[in-house]
């Protein structure tokens, strides 16, 4: 997606929040920012001097389509209303408001599988179930990967945690 696309939906993403009565800042710079260090986050927002600059992740402009980049762009928007730098009850209200009046499906979490792109982040553990053997990639350290003994597999079956390229699984 050129930069101009990336840069006209953010437009469209700010237009569509003002048409159903969302107070976004008119303070949003213009152009898109593409993070090509984020593998993890689709988009940042981000506010200097009160003005605010949207971050899109390499990734998603590359590979994402133009409905899964509206929404991530539209999440971020959100962020620049009053009182929602983070995903309290404002800022849920509003992407509510936006979900029901355009059909879209803005999230706080966003995940690879439901925006449609291929998530290349290295696996570096494996959480393993003992019991139905199934097998949960994780890309970084997490509650679960350090405690598997605090949780149980859906199945019931106890966790343990493999080291990618442990028992010569890859
Ligand atoms: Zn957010
Ligand atoms: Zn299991």
């Amino acid at each position: 997606m050129t930069q101009e696309h990336i840069d006209g939906l953010l437009a469209k993403a700010a237009a569509l929040a003002r048409a159903v009565r969302i107070p976004v800042s008119r303070s949003i710079c213009p152009q898109v920012q593409i993070n090509r260090r984020a593998r993890t986050r689709f988009g940042c927002c981000l506010r200097r001097d009160g003005r605010y600059t949207v971050e899109l992740s390499a990734q998603l402009a590359e590979e994402g389509g133009e409905r899964a980049v509206l929404q991530v762009l539209a999440h971020e928007v959100l962020h620049t209303c009053p009182g929602c730098s983070n995903h309290g009850p404002r800022w849920r209200s509003y992407a509510q408001r936006m979900n029901a009046a355009y059909g879209l499906d803005i999230r706080r979490a966003d995940s690879f599988a439901a925006l449609g792109v291929e998530d290349s982040r290295p696996v570096r553990y494996w959480v393993v179930c003992g019991q139905c053997g199934r097998r949960i990639p994780r890309m970084k350290r997490s509650p679960l990967v350090d405690h598997p003994e605090r949780y149980r597999c859906a199945c019931g079956g106890a966790l343990r945690v493999e080291r990618q390229g442990e028992n010569g699984k890859m």
